[in-house]
């Protein structure tokens, strides 16, 4: 695609809502044709002066979407698509040379958890779980472990915890670690972790940034070139767990309403946040953005223009109940995952299983873009529905 009419100081915003801008050289098609090939044509003198040889290694639509991924998180590192949130995170552990010292957080997103404590051992990587919040433990832990990556995620799944990038990053970089952050909840609207001084940003593309529920996707983005990002790219080009062209097509999609979407969904996330705080049936309610919560004043000075589109509350009456709410409730649909334009609820313990740090209590919601009204006034009537059982 040709995007030399965009003015090269145009914002992240302006880029992703032109999906990258530009048109095809050859049609003029304002969007990129989708090229499904799995090889290219070599050149009568052997090279690949195209820069593409064979699809496990890369693609056109691929490369547009990870130009839109550089963009948003603004860097001129690398970006790294991948075919799930799971993969890219995996893949940046996989490149760590061994052995491999990781420093993750006691809360944080269930599945990769579950992969360093169980998985991570077979691939010479072990790692500690540490509470964020407390800079003491992180230092402790930097000094007694001295990992090679700390990985943080915040806001943290699901209980919302909020990890001060710019501190923890100066933590890390004194102990000779690279930062990571798992940012899928904040979004590069909201937040930018590289210019916070973190090196690598992992994002669930399946979430916000694609925000439709019809893709899986994951991705890697390099505050710099370095052994790191060349080392994830070679494993990825070794294992193939990159992002096909149609759902890179998608993705670029979703990426035209990313700013759009994600504002107006954390504005209804903060108006239910609000209307459920301190509510008859309500235990708590666990929300970055409001001003009473621990992590309050840091999220405010990391996140611009909202706190994300997740809450959790936690309901009166223990699981039976918060099971019983998720099962009354007509507009919130009853699923896993997070980031797309219907809203989901989901019994986050449940799905975690035994040995969760969730509690029992707890209902994840993923606030999408209906009506914010019919939203509270849905979880009122399931609130009342279990008072009445
Ligand atoms: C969903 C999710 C992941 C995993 O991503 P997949 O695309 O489902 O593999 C990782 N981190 C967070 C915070 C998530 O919400």
């Amino acid at each position: 695609m040709d995007n030399s009419h965009l003015p090269p100081d145009a914002s992240a915003e302006t880029f992703a809502a032109q999906g990258g801008g530009g048109h095809d050289p050859e049609t003029g098609a304002v969007l990129p044709a989708v090229q499904f090939a799995t090889t290219y044509l070599r050149d009568p003198d052997n090279a690949y002066s195209s820069g593409y040889s064979y699809r496990r290694d890369d693609n056109p639509n691929v490369r547009q979407a990870e130009a839109v991924l550089r963009r948003l998180e603004g860097t001129d590192g690398p970006a790294l698509l991948y075919s799930s949130g799971m993969s890219a995170a995996i893949s940046l552990f996989l490149a760590l040379p061994l052995p491999a010292r990781i420093l993750a957080p006691e809360v944080m997103y269930w599945g990769l958890r579950q992969w360093l404590k169980l998985d991570g051992p077979r691939h010479g990587i072990t790692t500690t779980f540490v509470d964020f919040a407390d800079p003491d433990a992180v230092a402790a832990a930097l000094t007694q472990d001295r990992p090679n990556l700390v990985w943080i995620e915040t806001p943290g799944n699901p209980m919302w915890n909020i990890t001060d990038i710019r501190s923890v990053a100066a933590q890390a970089h004194a102990a000779g670690a690279l930062l990571a952050c798992d940012s899928t909840v904040a979004t590069p609207v909201h937040t930018r972790p590289l210019v916070l001084g973190a090196d690598v940003v992992m994002h669930s593309v399946s979430k916000y940034l694609n925000g439709h529920s019809d893709v899986i996707a994951g991705a890697l983005v390099f505050a710099e070139d370095g052994p790191l990002a060349q080392e994830a790219a070679r494993n990825r080009r070794a294992m193939g767990p990159n992002l096909s062209p149609m759902e890179a097509m998608l993705l670029l999609r979703g990426m035209r309403t990313l700013h759009l979407r994600v504002r107006h969904q954390s504005a209804a996330a903060l108006i239910v946040a609000q209307h459920f705080e301190g509510h008859a049936r309500v235990e708590e309610v666990l929300y970055p953005g409001l001003p009473g919560r621990a992590g309050h004043n840091v999220a405010a000075s990391q996140m611009t223009g909202g706190f994300g589109g997740m809450l959790s509350i936690r309901v009166k009456g223990g699981a039976a109940a918060a099971i019983s709410v998720a099962a009354h409730t007509k507009v919130w649909t009853r699923a896993t995952s997070l980031g797309g334009v219907e809203s989901l609820l989901e019994h986050r313990a449940s799905i975690e299983g035994e040995g969760t740090p969730v509690p029992d209590d707890l209902l994840r919601l993923s606030v999408g873009l209906e009506d914010v009204d019919d939203l509270i006034a849905d979880l009122e009537q399931a609130l009342d529905a279990f008072a009445h059982v």
